[in-house]
């Protein structure tokens, strides 16, 4: 634990950690009581409107997080116009510029940290240690798209490379953004996935309408604020928080937009793909990063402590809020008792509640409704598997939305129809000799986000890798918290189309090309 210890800096000078700690600490309480007001930034104005309502700490409904306006639909529609007005200029700002504005934007966001911790700790209910790695990724992903933009967009390409065309002519490809980009962010990264879409998209020469997901519109609006205070101009960036099914659909079907990047349910994804191909007027990229129903596969070499540590991260970390979390772990049957005893053991051990405390390990679910879609899970699971172990939900919950982790044996992935986005985890053992049939289970559910291998015999790992379709293979480690730019996230199949958010490819999904042959 570095939180309790003196340590010497590179430099040889004692850190008094504990005290920065306690400080910083300190700092985040100092925002706990704030009320946010937040709601639609139109042409760089927070607008007014009529709609408003409040917003409940999910770790406990009756504290207020602060106040959020609601999109109406002149709104919307003037954003879009606002949006198109400044395109031109932002993409020929030239991409030095456009990096340094995410440059002063990450600079920012260190200087808010506290703030933007305690807002991501009261509005969507994370643990101060997930609020924590969610302001750091938000800073990775600007710093990083920064220098993407630097490397790819400052200059065209002379075509063929290296010395010009063979008939005299100068060919030239050229980047440049596609217009207006749609961002619509899910509330389990409200500020990480947020950033990363709109710093994308901006990045590579777009404007941005952003429709934050309806539970986490404060730390959208806030995160706008400090945009604009980077420098970004008023045009370049509008919010539009609302519910998808109003404020998403009118958007989508909105002929002015270029590109639409998503991150949410599978479903949602395909009701959106399906609506920008029934609309009139040009044919847009998606760029849809969805669900997963992710595994583990454990074979009798690896090491169990090892594994329930990872397990334990994997799938219950951030309360199996993530969608890189584990929902299947496949052991082999010779050693999963052992590892089935030392889960049990190890989920009696976690500390579920207030998530302000340092000590808690899980938080509450995001709202009510998430709640009660797991706990009918749950319900089923009851009746249909084998419970291994059900934490308890201490008293000091009842006023949140809380699901006390659970563990369920079962004996075939198709028992779980969908993914349940929660801290469930399902256990299936299996024999040596049947590792095909459980690649084949895994790849039967269509979807293909992360997996998670344990094993030390590099010829089972390397079988399973090559066989399993996924977008990220975690070996003998945890399966979340992919770092930007060191490990670029994206998922295959029912996960998602590509490219990987946080990867040397993403940004040129949000760039058009052009061809420019000058006869010399
Ligand atoms: N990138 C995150 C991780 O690696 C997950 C993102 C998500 O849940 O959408 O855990």
């Amino acid at each position: 634990d570095i939180y309790g210890q003196k340590r010497k800096n590179s430099l040889g000078v004692n850190v008094d950690i504990e005290s920065q700690w306690q400080t910083f600490q300190q700092k985040v309480q100092g925002f706990m009581e704030y009320d946010w007001h937040q709601g639609p930034w139109v042409d760089g104005h927070l607008a007014q409107t009529s709609e408003v309502s409040e917003v409940s700490c999910p770790y406990d409904r009756s504290q207020l997080a602060g106040h959020l306006r609601w999109s109406d639909d002149a709104q919307v529609d003037t954003a879009a116009g606002v949006a198109v007005a400044a395109f031109y200029k932002w993409n020929a700002t030239p991409a030095e510029e456009r990096a340094q504005c995410l440059e002063r934007l990450a600079d920012l966001l260190e200087d808010n940290r506290e703030e933007l911790v305690a807002l991501c700790h009261r509005e969507a209910g994370k643990t101060l240690h997930d609020a924590i790695d969610e302001v750091r990724e938000a800073v990775d992903f600007c710093r990083y798209y920064a220098n993407q933009a630097r490397e790819r967009f400052s200059s065209s390409t002379m075509m063929p490379e290296p010395t010009g065309g063979p008939t005299g002519e100068s060919n030239e490809l050229r980047l440049s953004g596609r217009g207006v980009f749609l961002c619509i962010s899910p509330w389990n990264f409200p500020l990480a996935i947020f950033l990363g879409q709109v710093t994308a998209a901006l990045a590579a020469g777009n404007t941005v309408i952003a429709k934050p997901a309806e539970q986490t519109g404060l730390i959208a609006g806030r995160a706008v604020e400090l945009m604009l205070q980077a420098g970004i101009p008023g045009g370049v960036i509008q919010l539009l928080p609302g519910a998808g099914a109003k404020v998403g659909h009118q958007l989508v079907t909105d002929t002015r937009i270029a590109g639409v990047v998503f991150t949410g349910s599978t479903e949602t994804a395909r009701v959106i793909n399906l609506a920008l191909a029934n609309r009139p007027g040009p044919i847009v990229p998606l760029i849809a990063e969805t669900g997963g129903q992710n595994a583990m596969i454990v074979d009798s070499t690896a090491l169990p402590e090892q594994v329930v540590k990872d397990v334990i991260l994997s799938a219950f970390g951030s309360a199996g809020q993530r969608c890189s979390a584990l929902r299947v772990l496949y052991v082999q049957k010779d050693i999963a008792d052992r590892v089935i005893s030392l889960l049990q053991g190890a989920m009696q051990e976690l500390s579920i509640g207030n998530p302000s405390l340092h000590s808690t390990d899980i938080g509450p679910v995001i709202d009510e409704k998430a709640r009660q879609s797991l706990q009918s899970h749950i319900e089923r699971m009851k009746k249909e598997a084998k419970l291994l172990f059900e934490c308890e939900l201490p008293a000091a919950c009842s006023n949140g939305s809380f699901v006390a982790p659970v563990a369920f044996e079962i004996d075939h992935i198709g028992q779980l129809e969908k993914e349940h986005f929660g801290p469930v985890l399902h256990v299936i053992r299996y024999d040596a000799q049947a590792l095909p049939e459980v690649i084949d289970q895994i790849n039967s559910t269509g979807y293909g986000l992360t997996l998670g291998i344990h094993s030390r015999n590099e010829v089972t790992a390397t079988y399973i890798e090559e066989r399993v379709k996924v977008g990220n293979i975690y070996i003998n480690r945890n399966q979340t918290g992919a770092v930007v730019g060191v490990q670029p996230f994206g998922g295959q199949g029912l996960s998602g189309t590509g490219p990987k958010a946080g990867g040397p490819n993403y940004l040129l999904r949000f760039a058009t090309e052009q061809t420019v042959s000058i006869n010399t």
